[in-house]
């Protein structure tokens, strides 16, 4: 029996230091995730808390970022670990990507010394959490209609609006939240602001009754006349391309990461297909099955290929936006059809939280949505193929 990394030599292509630090993570997950995972998914939780120290021990806080207490690896070995991360559940790797790609990478970026020295060696080590606000309840995918707004008032600003769908909202300690800056007659600009949490007029509030991503904390944030110091711009940030400067690197991640989702799915499904019996003999020496076990194996060992290609790629500081959308759109999409059809070989047992994959497929709807939906992402591919803009 062959896995599918062995079929596609994927290790042939990895330094021993970066098949290093996936094992290394391979061995936290199974032992510090997976036994928990299907509980805190019934639960709907995640003990952010609790783990945010241990990943930030393993340097997994902000592990792509330089100096501040950041690890500083490739961004290879940081799509690596999110997919170890994600093979245990979406949850666990969103509260990582949300960390380090999105709010410490926003203050990395954009902040200046002196709130980097305040957050981020906080932040790597996993004791103090951030979130990261852009959509609002009415832009989404059109993060530029965002009405948040932050107004001067003598040297403050004083922010109105809200947030919707933000992890690690009501756990965070800081919220990078993004709003349009008003600041006399100037034009207004979205620009970044640091809210710790407990500032007056700032509430956060846990969603629940989801579906998907359970073991992840969701919240929505309200901003009812929130004073805030001058210092609590990012001072680098200006315009929508800061935000979305982020968000490519969170969905760097998921190219990596999703792929971790469907590793998992399919080989549950092979072990579940080879001890199961139908019609006297293992589901697995079936045409039919393993039909559709070659065809998912085909499309993970290509997402793979094409992962470590574009991680290459950015280590080299070469990767595009557009090939960033390639490898989420691809990734997303062949993973979430993987997990759907490891559901069906599984039968009956594939709706239970007994096996993964129905689990991953529901998390996979929420890793196809966010970062950018899928459609997102085939709009900014076909402007790049065309040079027309189909956005609106
Ligand atoms: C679990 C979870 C966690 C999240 N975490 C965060 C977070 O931490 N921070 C944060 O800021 N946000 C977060 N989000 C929000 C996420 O980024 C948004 O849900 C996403 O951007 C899509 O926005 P929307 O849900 O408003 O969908 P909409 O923008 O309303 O899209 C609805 C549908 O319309 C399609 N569509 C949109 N525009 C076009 C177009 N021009 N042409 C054709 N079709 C189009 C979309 O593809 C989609 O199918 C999270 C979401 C989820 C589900």
């Amino acid at each position: 029996m062959v896995t599918v990394e062995e079929l596609f030599a994927i290790d042939a292509l990895l330094s021993g230091e970066e098949r290093e630090i996936r094992d290394t993570v391979a061995a936290f997950a199974a032992q510090r995730l997976r036994p928990h995972i299907a509980d805190w998914f019934e639960a709907g939780t995640f003990p952010a808390r609790e783990i945010a120290p241990e990943l930030g021990k393993l340097g997994l806080l902000g592990m792509h970022l330089e100096g501040y207490g950041c690890a500083g690896m490739s961004a290879t070995a940081y799509g690596l670990a999110c997919q170890e991360l994600e093979a245990v559940d979406s949850g666990v790797r969103s509260m990582v990507s949300v960390q380090g790609s999105l709010a410490m990478t926003a203050i990395h970026k954009f902040g200046s010394e002196e709130q980097k020295q305040r957050w981020l060696p906080e932040m790597a080590a996993g004791s103090a959490l951030g979130c990261f606000g852009l959509t609002e309840p009415d832009f989404g995918s059109n993060p530029g209609g965002m009405r948040t707004r932050a107004k001067r008032d003598g040297d403050d600003w004083v922010l109105n609006g809200s947030k919707m769908w933000i992890t690690n909202g009501s756990v965070a300690d800081v919220a990078v939240v993004w709003a349009y800056a008003e600041d006399g007659d100037a034009k207004p600009v979205v620009r970044g602001f640091l809210v710790p949490a407990g500032t007056p007029g700032f509430t956060a509030r846990e969603m629940h009754r989801k579906l998907s991503l359970r073991a992840s904390i969701t919240a929505e944030l309200d901003f009812d006349d929130v004073r805030l110091p001058a210092d609590a711009v990012l001072p680098e940030s200006g315009g929508l391309s800061s935000p979305l400067a982020c968000l490519s690197e969170a969905r760097f991640g998921i190219i990596f990461g999703a792929l971790g989702a469907a590793r998992d799915c399919l080989s549950s499904t092979i072990d579940y297909a080879r001890s199961r019996e139908v019609f006297d003999k293992p589901l697995a020496a079936y045409q039919l099955t393993q039909g559709k076990l070659a065809d998912m194996a085909l499309e993970l060992g290509k997402g793979q290929l094409l992962a470590v290609h574009l991680g290459r790629l950015k280590d080299r500081g070469e990767i595009s936006a557009e090939q960033i959308s390639a490898g989420k759109l691809n990734s997303t999409r062949e993973a979430i059809a993987i997990a759907r059809e490891c559901r069906t070989i599984l039968g009956a047992n594939g709706i239970t939280l007994d096996y993964p994959v129905l689990r991953h497929a529901n998390n996979l709807e929420s890793v196809l949505t966010y970062e950018g939906t899928a459609e997102v992402h085939q709009l900014v591919l076909g402007k790049a193929l065309t040079d027309a803009n189909a956005f609106r």
